[in-house]
């Protein structure tokens, strides 16, 4: 048997659960020393290694890493590994000596990015620091993507999108708002060397049943929470029924109790054990009253 190459991360990501759980191998037992030892700005420094934005991910990450904490085989729970994210992000001091110097002599290369959320701006993140120069194109007035259309501000504030994302772009990201891309054909043919699609999938799932079409009271639930998000809708019904169990319609019905419902029911087909939601974001939508009625399925 070989000795333990203890030299070698993936040791580390094997024994540590929660690392290995995290999407992106997040070093949770060494920010959470940190914040045990009252050192905000270094946990938060500690997270951003591996996921640029703590602050945005420590209020709506799904948090494998807490399933996989090894604290619940002598605990019921785990250890709240994604709150302390946010308290990191919350408490932390200014970061901007922290993060890696931009070199005023770039290594000759520009890219495009096209969309203005996590992904595109993980990317300029990445590449600033070693010399390239990115232009960002995002059809909206505002940065954020599908975080900020799709996430209720209640969950996420628009000022935490707005500090994580800033960061990057202060950093030299040439920032295009407002530029849709309607054509790549066209961008593929200006003078980029690279070109990164982070558009992400921001289209919600029909149901097409009969009387679907006949009113105009039946909405897809992302392409309505933007529609709450960008203050196009500012109220709806008394009575509103969610169909479906995922963590998207938790959303709709957490926003219907805040635009003015109070009768919410969520249908879903299955058990409440099949639900696609985390406890996390169905618990509170229980605790809010909102009404679930299991095995049905509209037909
Ligand atoms: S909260 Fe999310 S990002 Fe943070 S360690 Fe857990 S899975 Fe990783």
């Amino acid at each position: 048997m070989q000795p333990t190459n203890t030299k070698n991360p993936q040791y580390y990501h094997k024994v540590v659960d929660c690392q290995w759980g995290c999407p992106a191998h997040t070093d949770v037992p060494a920010y959470i020393r940190h914040i045990a030892q009252g050192e905000f700005t270094e946990a938060y420094m500690v997270n951003r290694e591996s996921n640029v934005f703590p602050g945005i991910l420590g209020r709506v990450c799904d948090r494998p890493c807490e399933p996989a904490c090894r604290r619940v085989r002598v605990e019921e729970e785990p250890v709240a590994i994604c709150r302390l994210k946010r308290v990191a992000g919350d408490l932390k001091g200014d970061i901007h000596d922290l993060l890696p110097p931009i070199p005023e002599k770039k290594n000759g290369k520009k890219i495009a990015i096209v969309g203005g959320g996590c992904a595109s701006l993980t990317v300029a993140n990445d590449l600033l620091p070693i010399g390239y120069e990115v232009d960002i194109f995002e059809s909206l007035p505002v940065m954020g993507g599908l975080i900020r259309s799709n996430i209720p501000k209640f969950r996420l504030p628009p000022e935490v999108i707005d500090e994580e994302f800033n960061v990057i772009v202060e950093q030299g990201a040439n920032l295009h708002l407002n530029h849709p891309i309607n054509s790549m054909k066209d961008l593929l043919q200006e003078s980029y060397d690279a070109f990164f699609i982070g558009t992400g999938a921001p289209k919600g799932r029909e149901l097409d049943l009969p009387g679907r079409y006949d009113t105009d009271q039946i909405h897809i639930g992302i392409s309505w929470l933007e529609s709450v998000a960008f203050e196009h809708i500012e109220s709806i019904g008394k009575k509103v029924l969610i169909i479906g169990g995922g963590n998207t319609a938790m959303d709709c019905c957490r926003t219907s109790l805040r635009l003015g419902a109070d009768n919410v029911k969520v249908m879903y087909r299955g058990t409440r054990d099949r639900m696609k939601s985390s406890d996390w974001e169905l618990e509170p939508a229980l605790e809010e009253n909102v009404e679930l009625i299991l095995n049905h399925s509209p037909d």
